[in-house]
């Protein structure tokens, strides 16, 4: 036989296409050549698997060899294709047998040694393989990442020479080693919400943000323990589920730059909490690049994405975040289409009251013209501003807050909020989901009054002239407030506290 088929896969956003390595020998001037779109990586290759199969002992055919990689429109990058190329080849000429190959998928750079690679973005091939029922060949460096997709028949390899081994029939399969995964531990895993002394009020707003998932942005000087508040924010968080975690590490094995095992898998249940720079550009806020890579706000899928000093961030770059906050993933144009990453993430925001951030101060006053801190503050634009339910004040603490020792042994755990967050979120997917997104008719169907607290609602839509969509706010945040103290009716307590965390409404005109 001197034509033969290996399966591999591409690797494209967060999808796996497969292709097929279809390699033929002919009589001719020897020599190989590779078709079907290939990119600089992968010409390459050519050279690593003549180096890799002689020395590892096997016969390169002296005559004309030609590889396609199918289907050709599919873009190709890297050293992923290497190890199906080297089979193909031996296929081709008669080393291996054809039979073995149909049922599975080779993955894996070669080494001039022979020795197999680990590669970039393996999650995502193992998962659309193993769906294909196919066993999938693989980097022995790649398979605890392989491995967080249960039920997947994986073959971790090491050099070429056993990958010939298990095909001919000479040894069994390798099995994959057991990779042990920590326990979770839960809340445990992130910092405590205890080691935050005092600042009740931002704390209670952070369990409402938590247990609704709604978005929430903090302002207050510097110093007052806003970034400490929101890197608290993924501990009161309920678990990933097996789901969410196989989304969140298909991402990063995407996103990683560097391949195989590594401490992000071995942590991989760990919702994600993501703080880019304010000078972060847009690319690598919301992703992109030649080759396109997942972002912050895909990195942050199913975590927090915690922008500080908000205000400093780029106009233009906070703009891109409104796609993403609206539909829960973002599309990258590229010149052959467009691939979308998800980006369902929670977003917490910080700023400080004006530039000098000491605006409202009880002991330092502000230096700020009223013009320059308007200024700042319509940096962020009234739609941006619109999609944090909570604006919450992180006020500067009387030092002896923290003087006084018994203070320390009154904070809550992380643990003990989680708990209340739990049960509030229960009662929300008993309804059907999180009130965040509650909206229309579920909406008011879900956010019965009681007594007075319609009378408070009506007095603060006339005193403030609210929006319908700033009403819409309050009632999801006092939706979810009810939902913490398990009422069925949001009463005047509940509506009052979700009124308190809209200060930074803007008056309209
Ligand atoms: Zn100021």
């Amino acid at each position: 036989m001197s034509v033969s088929i290996v399966y591999t896969r591409a690797q494209v956003g967060l999808g796996a296409p497969l292709v097929s390595v279809e390699t033929h020998i002919a009589n001719g001037l020897p020599g190989l050549s590779i078709v079907g779109l290939p990119e600089a990586a992968v010409r390459e290759s050519k050279d690593r698997v003549k180096s890799a199969m002689l020395n590892a002992g096997f016969d390169y055919p002296a005559r004309r060899i030609t590889v396609n990689l199918a289907p050709a429109d599919l873009p190709k990058e890297g050293g992923r294709y290497d190890l199906a190329i080297a089979i193909g080849i031996m296929a081709a000429s008669g080393q291996i047998p054809v039979e073995a190959l149909s049922e599975l998928e080779f993955i894996g750079e070669l080494a001039l040694t022979g020795h197999v690679r680990a590669v970039k973005s393996v999650l995502p091939s193992v998962i659309t393989g193993a769906k294909q029922g196919r066993k999938i060949v693989l980097p022995a460096t790649n398979q605890s990442e392989a491995l967080l997709c249960e039920g997947a028949e994986i073959v971790p390899v090491r050099h070429i020479h056993q990958v010939f081994q298990f095909l001919t029939g000479e040894i069994p399969f390798p099995e994959p080693d057991p990779v042990v995964y920590p326990e979770q531990t839960g809340s445990s895993e992130y910092p405590d919400l205890a080691d935050v002394v005092g600042q009740f009020q931002a704390k209670r707003a952070l369990e409402i943000a938590a247990a609704g998932g709604h978005h929430l942005l903090f302002y207050g000087p510097p110093g007052t323990g806003k970034s400490m508040l929101a890197s608290r924010l993924p501990g009161i968080l309920p678990q990933l589920t097996q789901d969410e975690a196989i989304s969140v590490a298909s991402v990063r094995s995407v996103a990683n730059q560097s391949a195989g095992d590594n401490v992000e898998y071995r942590q991989w249940r760990k919702r994600p909490y993501r703080d880019p720079h304010h000078s972060a550009s847009s690319v690598a806020l919301v992703g992109g690049g030649s080759v396109p890579r997942p972002g912050e706000v895909s990195l942050a899928h199913h975590g927090v994405l915690f922008l500080d000093e908000l205000p400093e961030f780029d106009r233009k770059v906070l703009e891109v975040l409104r796609e993403p906050l609206e539909t829960g993933h973002i599309a990258i144009s590229r010149a052959s289409g467009k691939l979308t990453f998800p980006a369902r993430f929670q977003l917490v925001a910080a700023m400080n009251p004006c530039p000098c951030g000491y605006a409202g101060h009880p002991a330092i006053s502000c230096t700020d013209t009223p013009a320059q801190v308007a200024r700042y503050r319509n940096k962020i634009s009234g739609p941006l501003l619109d999609r944090f339910d909570l604006q919450v004040e992180v006020p500067a603490q009387d030092v002896r807050v923290f003087t006084q020792k018994s203070t320390t042994s009154r904070e809550e755990s992380s643990q003990s909020v989680a708990r209340r967050v739990a049960a509030a979120r229960a009662i929300q997917r008993a309804r059907g989901g999180l009130n965040s997104v509650l909206s229309g008719k579920a909406l008011d169907e879900s956010c019965e009054l009681e007594g007075d607290a319609q009378m408070i609602l009506e007095s603060a839509v006339d005193r403030l002239g609210m929006s319908a969509r700033a009403l819409h706010r309050i009632m999801r945040v006092a939706r979810t407030i009810a939902d913490l103290s398990e009422e069925q009716k949001i009463t005047s307590t509940h509506l009052s506290e979700a009124l308190a965390y809209r200060k930074l409404d803007r008056r309209p005109n």
